[in-house]
């Protein structure tokens, strides 16, 4: 027998191979137009990115290396111009001699892959504009970036590899901005799961433009200039194009093989194209999707792969074994993410009508008490009538991988999201939870179905405009006061059942909390309590706010410029992006697990023992730092040097300002006057907040204690003191200190500031007292009025160390030098 295979890389040697393995005697030929096979094509964005170092890594096989291994013929740079199939030949060109040879096969096999979408945009053809395929696709931008050393890239298309691109472009230092025609990144995932990979591009100072196409290319001043649709221009010097990619079936159909809709070559179940001695594989064939079952092209190396190794079952033991066709299953890291999909999205089934639900979770990779759990976002899709499930897609830092791949097994053998709750699992702290994430999602899927809860998604809620909807915020009162939905009511889980008598019974009730979990057990109170029509939000809190909030990140290289020593600054002169960390007496500070202001306190206190110039790297966990730490390097004039963000870990790597510009910030009309006139808790705690957060950002800052205020500064065990009657009186209904502090509003005898000290606790928040005392370490001056002490009968010795006492004339010549005077 003589088999002649057409593409030599994923599809065409996995074939080529297992003929082989099947068929010692036969003849077989590769022919590739290309100098390569058997190459990694899903390796090439990272050899670009440097990630894969070595260019030789990315071969699997040379045309020698496999030939002999396999005892076949590879003819690289030979490109297959026609088949005859009457004849049972093809027309071979040699792209090396330009000669057109003829060929005969007793079976043919078609894998010639798929080609980048390039539309015919005016200035398409310059200079710079990329699509990468292959290996000298490659090679061409690889060479690019080193000889032109380019400060700009535009990524045009945002699916897998348009992303993958984006950030292998971004390692090599260059800003990256990504233009989008849809109203998402990744289209196979649904929107809500992609915006989760919208705000984590944000933090990776990745520029976006969603809902947004190019309409030209031109140059300018040796700079590409790309004119977006919206009219703006944005200038690069260089564009990759991910517009997409459609099936490479030109030759199939010149020869009069049935082409389907999709452009895919038409195959049977056994990869048979139209004609007996042709089949077909990989990204060039169209097959009926299993779930939808729509005729549909799927452009993954792990389908090519397989089919790969039917086909040549059936080639050689003639057609038996059938093949059951792909769901799509795919994976890809987005920076520190990692984001995946199986099956079908939930809006893709809406638009074929497939009656279905949706469901959204968010748990964590493993048991949270053991250390490194990181948050993992699951949504599922799911037939409402038998509960198959039909779709999962998953965004989260760890672990993703094995969920994805137990989805998709459950979507492949069909299973219903029952099974998806007793699916099991390989279970240790460090790998997962008694209940994996996947058990979860069945679960609720489960509740969904049987009734037990009634899910409404963000964007029913979002885009509800009646008057027909409670908003029930079920979430403590602490966690309310951080921002809702608006017009939403709370009533706290714990506090519920009482005050059921506030919930209207003419409304649909949506009950929510952060992720879902507590809203569910809020809606069972309800249900069990005659509520009809009660539904939890699902992703919670969490989803909504994700999904609501600007998805796109426009404009954020609008004050770069290119200093005189070539590198890229953002901003402000002082802030350099390339120049190189010296790291010999790099100070490293860790600020893990600290919440706001801790890590920032931290540093500021950090910062103050290293010498000027010197270099400080900090790592945190509070995702406020991010920000807080290019406002802290603004204000105190050091400088933000690198900010990366590493799967929930933010590290700044800070080099420590001049003297004068600290002085200057210190000693300047730039301090901070505080009056603090309440005693109650929660004032205090902010007082104490922003004195803690001015003076880490190189504020002098002094804190005026003035009539129930000096009740925060009260030591606990205080000497006795002479007092008058009315002395007397005062001290015995003031509190006796910080300690005994109340709520400014629901302290609920005492009860609520108990909760407020508990809440602080769990969230690693300092106590009032470790704030005081922090403030005082860091040289906040603490100034007791004298005049509201003779009022009150108070006398100095109930004060805590360190408190002066002094007049409203201390206090002004303190506001002579500020910028910020607070009352609270
Ligand atoms: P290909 O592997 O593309 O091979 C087709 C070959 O046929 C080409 O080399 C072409 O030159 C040759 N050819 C075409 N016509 C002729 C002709 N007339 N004569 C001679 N030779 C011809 N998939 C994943 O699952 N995961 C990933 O992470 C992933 N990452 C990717 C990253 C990139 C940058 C790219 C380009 C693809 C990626 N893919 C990924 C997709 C995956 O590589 C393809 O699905 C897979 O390679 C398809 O195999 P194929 O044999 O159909 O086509």
């Amino acid at each position: 027998m003589k088999y002649l295979i057409v593409g030599g890389v994923a599809g065409g040697a996995t074939t080529a191979a297992r003929l082989r393995r099947l068929d010692e005697k036969s003849e077989i030929i590769i022919f590739e137009r290309g100098e390569y096979i058997s190459y990694a094509n899903c390796g090439l964005p990272y050899y670009i990115g440097g990630i894969i170092t070595e260019r030789d890594n990315l071969f699997v096989q040379t045309p020698t290396s496999f030939g002999t291994r396999f005892n076949l013929e590879v003819r690289n740079l030979n490109e297959v111009v026609a088949i005859n199939r009457g004849e049972k030949t093809i027309m071979v060109k040699d792209l090396r001699t330009g000669n057109t040879y003829s060929e005969s096969y007793d079976k043919l096999v078609l894998s010639p892959g798929a080609e980048p979408v390039r539309p015919p945009l005016p200035g398409i053809n310059q200079d710079g504009i990329f699509t990468l395929r292959n290996v000298p696709d490659t090679d061409r931008i690889k060479n690019y970036i080193i000889e032109k050393n380019p400060r700009h890239a535009v990524v045009v298309g945002a699916g897998f590899i348009g992303l993958e691109m984006a950030e292998n472009l971004h390692l090599c230092g260059i800003s990256v901005t990504i233009i989008e025609m849809a109203e998402q990144v990744m289209t196979p995932l649904d929107y809500s799961m992609a915006a989760l990979v919208h705000q984590h591009l944000k933090t990776k100072n990745v520029e976006f433009y969603l809902n947004t196409a190019v309409s030209s290319f031109s140059q300018a001043n040796g700079r590409l200039v790309v004119k977006l649709n919206s009219s703006k221009t944005i200038e690069a010097d260089l564009v990759v194009l991910s517009i997409g990619v459609k099936p490479d079936s030109y030759l199939a159909k010149e020869a009069d093989l049935i082409i389907g809709e999709t452009g895919g070559i038409v195959v049977n179940e056994f990869l048979q194209t139209s004609d007996n001695n042709i089949y077909a594989l990989g990204d060039a064939i169209e097959f009926t999707n299993p779930v939808t079952g729509t005729k549909m092209i799927t452009y993954l190396a792990g389908p090519t792969n397989k089919q790969g190794r039917i086909l040549a079952d059936n080639i050689v033991k003639g057609n038996y074994k059938k093949y059951k066709g792909a769901i799509n299953t795919a994976i890809a890291k987005v920076f520190d993410i990692t984001v995946a999909s199986t099956g079908v999205s939930g809006k893709m089934l809406g638009k074929l009508n497939i009656p279905h639900t949706d469901s959204i979770i968010h748990t964590s990779s493993h048991a949270g008490y053991y250390p490194g759990a990181m948050p993992m976002s699951i949504k599922i899709s799911f037939s409402l009538d038998d509960g198959r499930l039909l779709g999962a897609q998953i965004v989260g830092y760890i672990g993703i991988d094995k969920r994805i791949d137990l989805f998709a097994q459950a979507i492949r053998q069909r299973a219903t999201v029952y099974d998806l709750a007793e699916i099991e699992h390989a279970y240790a702290p460090p790998y997962s939870s008694a209940k994996d994430p996947v058990n979860i999602a069945g679960m609720v899927a489960e509740n969904i179905l049987d009734g037990i809860t009634k899910p409404i998604s963000w964007r029913e809620v979002a885009e509800n405009t009646d008057d027909n909807y409670f908003l029930l915020d079920i979430r403590t009162s602490d966690e309310f006061q951080l921002g809702s939905i608006d017009g939403a009511v709370n009533i706290p889980l714990d506090e519920l059942r009482q005050h059921l008598d506030e919930i209207p019974r003419n409304k649909k009730i949506i009950a929510f909390c952060g992720v879902g979990l507590r809203a569910h057990v809020a809606c069972r109170i309800l249900m069990q309590s005659g509520f009809d029509e009660v539904y939890n939000l699902s992703g919670g809190l969490k989803t909504f706010e994700t999904a609501c909030q600007k998805q796109s990140n426009e404009d954020i290289f609008a004050n770069d410029y290119i200093g005189h020593d070539d590198h890229i600054y953002q901003g402000s002169k002082e802030k350099l992006v390339k120049k190189p960390i010296e790291t010999a007496n790099l100070k490293v500070v860790n600020a893990c697990g600290l919440q706001c202001p801790g890590p920032v306190l931290k540093l500021k206190n950090s910062i103050d023992e290293i010498a000027v110039g010197e270099v400080l790297r900090i790592t945190a966990t509070d995702a406020g730092f991010y920000k807080d730490v290019k406002a802290w390097s603004n204000v105190t004039g050091n400088e933000l040097v690198e900010l990366t963000q590493d799967g929930g870990e933010i590290t700044a790597i800070i080099r420590k300002g001049e003297p004068s510009v600290q002085s200057v910030a210190r000693q300047g009309g730039n301090n901070a006057t505080l009056i603090c006139f309440s005693d109650d808790l929660d004032k205090a705690l902010a007082v104490f907040v922003i004195a803690n957060g001015a003076v880490a950002s190189g504020k002098r800052v002094t804190i005026f204690f003035t009539f129930w205020g000096l009740n925060v500064i009260k030591r606990q065990k205080k000497p006795a003191v002479k007092k008058d009657a009315f002395g007397k009186m005062f001290g015995m209904m003031m509190p006796k200190s910080s300690k005994k502090l109340g709520l400014s509003k629901m302290n609920m005898a005492g009860m609520g500031s108990k909760m407020m000290r508990m809440v602080m606790k769990d969230k690693k928040v300092d106590s009032l007292e470790n704030m005081i005392q922090t403030a005082i370490n860091n040289g906040v001056e603490l100034i007791a009025c004298q005049m509201s002490m003779d009022v009150m009968g108070i006398k100095a010795e109930e004060f805590i160390d360190d408190v002066q006492i002094g007049g409203v004339a201390t206090y002004l010549e303190q506001t002579e030098s500020a910028n910020l005077n607070l009352f609270v």
